[in-house]
Order: structure tokens, then sequence, then C-alpha cells
């Protein structure tokens, strides 16, 4: 038994695995349960809720619980619970703490490092947030991971004769496709695509929406704008969803949803399947659209592609199934525990970081470029603002990379480094990821003084930049990191570990998770 552990911190569902003799499992809760829902809440007298008890109270207080907090990571927004309010992080902290709770339980045994997933397009702050995440929770963070690599890791080929593998996960709130070469037991990423804004998440909220149209045609009357309604309706369309994957019809039934004058109206609406297919169709589409792109990224056609293998819960809805095997006609498309496999990656490849005999290597890359906004040369003449990519998309990571610039004009005193990713050619089309100064450059005609722009990808998929000016041989440097939104101070990062651990240590709830885990049958990749 090990003390490193791979985690899938979820939109929707987290799971925590760990490695018994080289194999992943996943760890269950009290009742056998894997999925730990990504739900943080407070009750009425002010006690920490998560996963499960806070789904539950969600449609009847949504004031004071807190889902997807993963499509908020790296930006400022916050969440008040209680009398205090939350950074995204904190509140994934919360859930990853409680899986390690789960963890060091089970395994009679502290769990201090973590291998965390995070969709293949999450960008640099959106990874950091989850690393802080990861921090504050009290784990060492051995690794970010892509969630489609981790996936890919689990398939153990036997074919010594290398296969390209593309992976289409589809969770609660993003979508990502990845071109995966695995050869005997290395897996290297060729190409990355897909959207950090769309998911099954989304196919909820079109049902939502469609429920109410109906509800106001059949009834003259709209459903309550209110927060508690919507949420009793958002749940029911998300059971329908679910429904809907397994039959052909469900009802949804929603006693007591509005009332017009004395009269209680109630919610009783049958759908179809054909119905609820209709709704996702035109977001579908968008993933196939970039199943071509990362095909067209890794110079390959369909027909190069050995398999297909569907990764996330919103896998499950047949549709998603025929539309990729459509895509794919000659491709074998499988799946194998869509909401698992992710955090069994994780826990092989915390093995392979943490020294265990794992039979796997990883070899991952960047899902986007990197640069800094430059003035170019054009056929029209020099023009600013133009996108200079120093990493380019899809480069192995680990990776360094230095660019030599110059002054654009005479005595020029400042040089600006704006750092973004993205492939626009305009630079500010892309993402910003903050920006410094150097300062003091002697005062030359344009072009003489040669800044050295450098940039450091580690293997978490966080950026470093550092610049300096080579004029007077003399060495300016920052970090770009420094300046980018959402991020806490290592101060912060300390305050923040003490409260939620507080948080933890007054809740008797939790701690009820210790008992009885002998009593659990767990054997590798179980479901629920
Ligand atoms: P994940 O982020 O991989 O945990 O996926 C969570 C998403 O999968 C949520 O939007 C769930 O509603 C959805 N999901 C889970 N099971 C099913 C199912 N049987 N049919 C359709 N969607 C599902």
């Amino acid at each position: 038994m090990g003390n490193v552990v791979g985690i899938d911190l979820g939109t929707t569902n987290s799971i925590i695995a760990a490695l018994e003799d080289g194999q992943p499992w996943v760890i269950p809760d009290d009742d056998g349960v894997l999925l730990l829902p990504s739900c943080v809440g407070m009750d009425d007298s002010g006690q920490l809720l998560v996963g499960q008890s806070a789904w539950r109270q969600y449609a009847a207080a949504p004031e004071r619980t807190v889902k997807s907090i993963k499509r908020q990571m790296g930006t400022d927004h916050t969440v008040t619970l209680g009398d205090r309010t939350y950074r995204p992080q904190e509140i994934s902290a919360i859930i990853l703490r409680s899986l390690k709770q789960r963890a060091e339980a089970i395994l009679e045994d502290e769990v201090t490092q973590a291998v965390i997933t995070v969709p293949a397009y999450f960008t640099d702050s959106q990874r950091q947030a989850t690393k802080e995440a990861g921090e504050i929770a009290g784990f060492e963070v051995l690794q970010i991971l892509n969630e489609p690599t981790a996936a890919a890791l689990v398939f153990d080929l036997d074919s010594e004769d290398s296969e390209n593998v593309l992976v289409y996960d589809l969770g609660g709130g993003t979508f990502d496709v990845s071109i995966v070469e695995i050869t005997g037991s290395v897996t290297e990423v060729l190409a990355s695509h897909g959207n950090n804004r769309l998911g099954g998440d989304d196919f909820d909220r079109q049902l939502q929406r469609n429920l109410a149209d109906r509800f106001l045609q059949i009834h003259g009357t709209e459903v309550p704008n209110d927060a508690a309604t919507q949420a009793r309706l958002l749940q029911a369309a998300e059971q329908a969803k679910i429904a809907l994957s397994e039959h052909g019809f469900t009802t949804v039934r929603e006693p007591f949803l509005a009332s017009k004058g004395e009269t209680a109206l109630h919610l009783e609406i049958d759908i179809a399947r054909e119905d609820f297919e209709n709704l996702i169709k035109p977001l579908l589409k968008e993933t196939l659209e970039a199943i071509d792109r990362a095909l067209n990224d890794a110079d390959m056609t369909a027909d190069d592609i050995n398999r297909a293998i569907l990764v996330g819960g919103s896998t499950r809805i047949p549709l998603v199934q025929h539309l990729v095997e459509n895509h794919l006609p000659d491709t074998p498309v499988s799946s194998f525990e869509p909401d698992l496999c992710v955090g069994m990656g994780a826990a092989l490849q915390a093995g392979v970081l943490s020294g265990e005999a794992v039979d796997s290597i990883l070899v991952d890359v960047s899902p986007y470029s990197l640069g800094i906004a430059a003035v170019m040369d054009t056929p029209m003449g020099p023009v600013s603002g133009m996108f200079s990519t120093i990493i380019p998309r899809n480069s192995v990571i680990p990776i360094s990379r230095s660019q030599i610039y110059h002054t654009a004009s005479n005595d020029q005193e400042i040089v600006e480094v704006e750092v973004f990713q993205g492939e626009n050619p305009i630079a500010k089309e892309n993402v910003p990821l903050g920006s410094f100064r150097i300062e003091g450059i002697p005062p030359k005609p344009a072009g003489a003084v040669p800044v050295e722009v450098h940039f450091d990808f580690d293997i978490n998929g966080i950026l470093t930049v550092t610049a300096t000016e080579k004029g007077k041989g003399q060495q300016q440097s920052l970090v770009v990191n420094d300046t980018k939104t959402g991020r806490l101070s290592s101060h912060e990062l300390h305050q923040s570990r003490d409260a939620i651990a507080s948080l933890f240590n007054a809740l008797p709830l939790l701690e009820a998770e210790n008992e009885a885990w002998n009593d659990v049958d767990v054997t590798p990749g179980e479901e629920e």
C-alpha cells in the first residue's frame, strides 16, 4: 500500500484511487459508493456538507450549496457559505480534503502525495488554481495531469506495435478529445483539443429550459424564477437525462412546482429520447468538429486511428456513442468505466512518479501555443500586437524555449512583455496569461537592444516566463505567474489551509467515514 493517490477532480463527481500491486483501484465511501458528488454546502445549523449530503440539499437550499465549482477555477469568482466567502480553489480543496480523509481511513495511513487531473484544455490559471486546491487540502501535488492522458494510461494494450488511440472525454462541464500514441508501455499525446465549457451540465440546462417551456404551454403560467424552484427543475432534468440513457421514454414529475390563484400546479411531462437528442445534437456536433481538428493537428485521418475510447459520464448517452461511431466508421469504439478510468490513470501516474513498480511511461503535450505580443514584419510593413509563438501547440512537455526580440523604437526605455496562450495571430484575441515590464533599457537606436524571452512549461502545464535584457549583459527577470488573476499568495494559501482544516476538525459527520472499512469488500476497478 502506498501513500500516493490519483484524483479525478470532476465538475460533477470526483474520485480518489490508489494502487495495490501496481493496479489502480477506486476507494469507495462508507456505503460502497465510488463517486463523490463535487458539491459543497452548509446546512441550516452551519455544518459543512460535502458530496451526497450537499447534493441532496441543493434543491431545497441552492443558496447554501455550491456545485460545478470546477467551471470557476482560475477566476476571481467567490461564493459565500455561512459567514465566510470562499475562492474556487478553497471549495475544490474541501472536496479534495474529503477524498483524502476517505483514502486515509481505508489505507490506514496518511496520504500526502497526489496526482490531480484536469481537462487537457484547462488554461494555465485553471491548472494553477487546481494545484493550489491540492495544497490547501494538505497534499503535495506531484503532477497536474491531463484527463484524457490519464484515461489512456488505463488501457493496457498488449500489442508491441504502436496504436493510435482517440480519447473522447465528455464529462459534466468539459469536453476534450486527444490523439494518443501507445507503444508498449509508453503513452504519447500527439494532439489535444476541446472546450472547457461544454458537458452534461449544458444538456441538463437545455432540458430544463424545454421543461419550463412545456410547463408554460400546458398551464399558461411560467415556472417561478426563484432559485429553489429552478434548482428542482434542473435536478429533475438531470435525472430524466440519465433515465433516457436506459429507456426510450421517461416521465418527469415535480409536484407543486407552481400555483395559479389557489390551485397548485404540478409538472408531469413525458419526454422521448429522440426529443432530448434533438435538444443536444447541436452541442454534440461541436464535439465532432473537435475530433476533426485534433486529427488534423496530429496529421492524421480517421483511418489512422486504431481505436477510440469514450471517457466521462456523458458518454453513457447512446447518441454520443452513435455519433462518434458514425464519425469514425472503421474504428472500434470502446468504453471502460467511463466515470472511473481518469482517476485510475491518475493513480498509475502517481505510482510512476513515486517510484512504484508501474509499467507505463507518459509523454504529454501542451494543448495550446504560448507566446508574447510583438511587433512583426508583414507584407504591409511592421505591425504591433501580433502573436509571436514561443512554444507551439502540441510540443512535448516539459519544454523550455527562448527567443530573442529587439527594441522596436529609438531610445526605447521600457519593454512590456505580454504573455498569451492560443492560436490567433492577433495577440489580444488569445487568452492573456499576464504581463510584466523590463525598465531602464539603455537609449539606443531601434533594434539595437536584444531581449531574450525564456518560457519554461513544466510537466503540470504551468508556465514560467523570464525576460533578460541582453544589452549590458545584465539580467532582469520576472515570473509571469505572480501577476495572474485568481491566484493566492503563499500567505493566503496557508490561511486557507488552516481555515479548511479547522472546518473539517469541527465536523463529526465526516469523521464517521472512518468507521467499518474492514467490512467493505473492495476489488480493483470495482464499480458502484
Ligand atoms: P463526469 O464529469 O465524467 O463525472 O460526468 C458527469 C456527467 O455525466 C454529469 O453531467 C452527469 O449527469 C452525466 N451522466 C452520468 N451518468 C449518465 C448517464 N447514465 N447518462 C447520461 N449522462 C450521465
